[in-house]
């Protein structure tokens, strides 16, 4: 089956592929059912992509990292992801939720201090967004900073939040002023008194990443632990999805290929009716359309990264790619179950995992709504938003 990349990719973008492949294959995929099963977050195995580069791909050389870009990152966590989907966000939040922001807006003294220990995965970082009362409508988050002589004393929770049980560092975005986008700001915030790392929240999938909620109440943060100006938070935080968006784009690839790869393999081997079932065409039609749909949200997904590395908009391109590579992931996910017939709903076989790992590219960084709501707002300017 053709899973090569574009013809496009240079040298070292087919480097970093080949060798992603290489350690999803080789120290991810042979445990990835039983971390699934026993709900394991795969801190050391995490730890060990910072020693091959993958937890600082995007992270400047002079800051410890690999100094490379956002393709680069995409074919790292399209390999992950075809192996294990809860792996690859936790290496996808590393990179394009906890250290892009410090890369982009962080000042020099905050990227040299901070930026090094995650690119080795010495330290882990995590993006707090969400609340429970505040998720696609993110500029009406209540979490609150207050001035107190030279801190910000915070108060309220987080909901959500990718690689939070294990993190050192978190990208907090809170309220410093008025109702509004323009009221909130964004702070690195450490592990301290006042801040509690509360339960793992049960998930339907995505077993292997750890998804905390966070509590804070009189938590004191220092004046310098702010990111970019005050009030300046929602910038921040709608950049870093921007991107964010591509690389979980990647990460629905790599679902979907994973799925079509199961189901190809099956309806190769399983007979019915005196034949392998691959010669019905109601078996082949089916994963022959997942095919030429994953090349094209594949290549969508790359142009995305593409615009971005080259500091071009990609905003929307970013949420094309998003919306179209995540409904393909859920199709594939649900054509490879069906494949698989009864095997298919087993727990023994990973289609089911597919399945359940697939929908949630459909509701972070963005629900497939949100995504529509972006590009409609690109095409239609002033006229979307009445
Ligand atoms: C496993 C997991 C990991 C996550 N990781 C993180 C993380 O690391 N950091 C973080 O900050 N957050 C994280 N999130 C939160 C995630 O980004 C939000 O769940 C998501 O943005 C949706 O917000 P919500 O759950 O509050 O849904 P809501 O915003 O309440 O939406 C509910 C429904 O209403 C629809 N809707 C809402 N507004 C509109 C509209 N204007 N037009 C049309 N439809 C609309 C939505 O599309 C959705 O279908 C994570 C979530 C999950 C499940």
């Amino acid at each position: 089956m053709s899973t090569a990349a574009p013809p496009e990719l240079d040298a070292t973008h087919r480097e970093i592929q080949g060798l992603a492949r290489e350690f999803a294959r080789g120290e991810i995929a042979p445990h990835a059912e039983r971390w699934n099963r026993e709900h394991h977050v795969p801190v050391e195995a995490l730890r060990r992509m910072g020693e091959l580069g993958f937890l600082g791909v995007i992270i400047p050389e002079e800051y410890g990292g690999a100094g490379l870009d956002y393709t680069c990152l995409a074919l790292v966590i399209e390999e992950i992801a075809a192996v294990d989907a809860g792996t690859s966000v936790g290496v996808a939040a590393q990179n394009s939720l906890g250290a892009s922001p410090i890369v982009a807006h962080g000042t020099e003294e905050q990227r040299a201090r901070l930026l090094p220990p995650l690119a080795s995965g010495e330290r882990f970082a995590a993006y707090a967004l969400t609340e429970p009362d505040a998720g696609s409508d993110a500029a009406g988050l209540r979490t609150s900073a207050t001035r107190d002589g030279d801190h910000w004393v915070v108060r309220g929770s987080k909901q959500w939040i990718t690689n939070g049980g294990f993190a050192d560092l978190f990208v907090l975005f809170a309220r410093t002023g008025g109702p509004g986008a323009r009221g909130v700001s964004a702070f690195v915030a450490e592990r301290g008194d006042g801040f509690t790392v509360g339960r793992e929240m049960p998930k339907m999938g995505l077993h292997t990443s750890s998804t905390v909620e966070l509590a804070f109440d009189g938590y004191r943060l220092p004046a310098d632990a702010m990111l970019a100006d005050e009030g300046a938070g929602m910038k921040v935080a709608f950049s870093t999805l921007d991107s964010g968006r591509v690389i979980i784009a990647a990460q629905a690839c790599g679902i979907a290929r994973a799925a079509l790869e199961t189901a190809v393999d099956y309806a190769r081997e399983r007979t019915a009716f005196g034949g392998p079932i691959g010669r019905f065409q109601g078996v082949q039609f089916p994963l022959a359309e997942i095919a030429a749909r994953l090349d094209a949200a594949r290549l969508l997904t790359l142009h995305a990264a593409r615009l971005r590395d080259a500091g071009r908009p990609h905003t929307a391109v970013g949420a094309k790619a998003k919306l179209v590579a995540s409904q393909v992931a859920v199709d594939a996910a649900n054509a490879c179950v069906q494949t698989l017939g009864g095997y298919g709903y087993s727990a023994e076989y990973p289609a089911e995992r597919y399945y359940r790992d697939a929908k949630i590219t459909q509701i972070y960084e963005g629900t497939s709504e949100i995504q529509r709501l972006v590009i409609a707002r690109d095409l239609l300017g002033e006229a979307a938003r009445g």
